[in-house]
């Protein structure tokens, strides 16, 4: 079996599964408030198509899995889903990223399906600013998830906040302060241009840079992690006192394009070489048209072939992609 390496020689072993596109809440920079176009349900993959997609993906050197969405806990008996991919010979990490709003009530049947490293999406610890972010008033049922990961023995737990400029600063220091205080990374993702409402512009951006000065500032010293996977997409820094770290994801100041290792199935069945892919393979038509294992193999090489060396936010040539966030699986 020859690995799936692309033009530019990166390595293709990791790949994102969206489960559904649709979501129990609403951020602003993934989703529109109302009127969100989700896709028809028969478009979305069962299970049964999803595990076989993992299995061909597999069987062409994917190790790594991780579950998203959209919500992926809106979507019935997820840990059905979880226990079929565990099951896969060659997968040897399997991961789920939530916003958290439905995992205390599912937390406990998730990890006895296998499921051990979870993200949970939580940008504000400030119950106004919650419901500002995401339209919703559920910041206490993501607190009581991630304490119910926490007591179940889920590791490493992990915090994804996306990082906006001019919204969230108030935000950045309490958060560290959480996750040193429970041995929980915080990940902060700078704000990215996959908004449904086209609102994203550059100087939206909170960087990577201006969160580690304030970090320093507030709460002391950080150095680089050394030897950390070159291909990890967060730079992690850690507290030089020893206790926690946290992680950038700066895909706007510090694109990581060149290490990118990653592959996307959405929701709907098409295969996306970047977050930022303006084409994409379609496997749907041919999980449900009966093609044989080996054509669908074929079109993902081809997809990874065909990819571009990284995508050019902030140039004069970068065009948003055509799904918004929530669509594509993020
Ligand atoms: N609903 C789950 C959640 O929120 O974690 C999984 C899907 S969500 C699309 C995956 C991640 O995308 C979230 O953790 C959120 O941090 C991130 N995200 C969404 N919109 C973003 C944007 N415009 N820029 C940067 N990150 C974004
Ligand atoms: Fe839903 Fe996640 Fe998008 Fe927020 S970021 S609207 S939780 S899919």
């Amino acid at each position: 079996m020859t690995p799936l390496i692309d033009s530019f020689g990166r390595r293709h072993d990791n790949l994102r599964i969206s489960v559904t596109d649709r979501c129990n809440i609403r951020c602003f920079y993934c989703m529109p408030e109302e009127n969100v176009k989700f896709e028809a349900r028969e478009h979305v993959l069962s299970f049964e198509e999803i595990e076989r997609f993992a299995r061909i993906a597999a069987g062409l050197g994917v190790r790594k899995l991780r579950i998203t969405g959209g919500e992926p806990l809106v979507r019935k008996d997820l840990a059905g889903l979880i226990r079929k991919l565990n099951a896969i010979p060659g997968i040897d990490d399997l991961a789920l990223t939530t916003n958290g709003v439905l995992l205390a009530a599912q937390a406990e049947e998730l990890y006895a399906a296998g499921l051990r490293r979870i993200n949970i999406h939580l940008d504000t610890l400030d119950r106004e600013r919650f419901r500002q972010i995401t339209r919703r008033d559920d910041l206490n049922r993501v607190l009581d998830g991630i304490e119910a990961c926490r007591r179940i023995g889920y590791g490493p737990i992990k915090i994804n906040a996306v990082a906006v400029k001019n919204l969230v600063e108030p935000d950045i220091v309490p958060l560290a302060r959480f996750g040193r205080e429970r041995g929980i990374e915080i990940r902060y993702i700078e704000f990215m241009p996959l908004d449904a409402q086209g609102l994203w512009l550059r100087d939206k951006v909170l960087s990577a840079d201006e969160m580690l000065a304030m970090l320093a500032r507030e709460i002391g010293p950080l150095e680089e992690v050394p030897d950390r996977d070159p291909r990890a997409p967060a730079t992690e820094y850690r507290f030089t006192d020893g206790v926690g770290s946290v992680g950038f994801i700066a895909s706007v100041t510090r694109p990581f394009c060149l290490n990118c290792n990653r592959l996307r199935l959405t929701a709907d069945g098409h295969v996306r070489y970047c977050l930022f892919a303006i084409e994409e393979t379609d496997v749907r038509g041919l999980l449900r048209g009966g093609a044989p294992d080996e054509e669908i193999a074929a079109a993902v090489r081809t997809c990874v072939s065909g990819k571009w060396i990284g995508h050019q936010i902030g140039s004069q040539q970068f065009v948003p992609p055509p799904r918004p966030m929530y669509s594509i699986g993020g």
